[in-house]
């Protein structure tokens, strides 16, 4: 018997045994992963695996998307504004509001 079948057969032990498949794949051998009842993650071949996604990097991910959330609601404003502004070339206060809004997202892109 091959490892993958191996693997496979160990894999379909974990889903009787009530473990829940993942989306991540084991990084040695390419099976998918399991969660078992007890929380552990484990690779039909290779037994206990710790994650790479880890709670930093997760936090990271998260964070990388609600700047590209408020720099997409800035750029919406931004065209806004900007459309007023080509109506009524004289509308002070929206050139103000453009003048901040560049701001906000040069100081995003910053942060980013
Ligand atoms: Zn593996």
């Amino acid at each position: 018997m091959s490892s993958t079948e191996q693997g496979v057969k160990k894999a379909a032990d974990l889903l009787r045994q009530g473990a829940t498949m993942l989306s991540d794949a084991c990084p040695q051998c390419g099976l998918p992963l399991f969660r078992l009842k007890n929380g552990n993650v484990v690779c039909p071949n290779h037994g206990k695996i710790y994650l790479v996604k880890s709670d930093e990097e997760e936090n990271k991910v998260r964070k990388n998307i609600t700047m590209d959330q408020v720099e997409d609601i800035l750029i919406n404003n931004l065209y806004y504004f900007s459309s007023k502004v080509k109506e009524d070339p004289n509308d002070v206060d929206s050139v103000m509001q453009i003048i901040r809004y560049l701001d906000a997202i040069e100081r995003i892109r910053k942060v980013k």
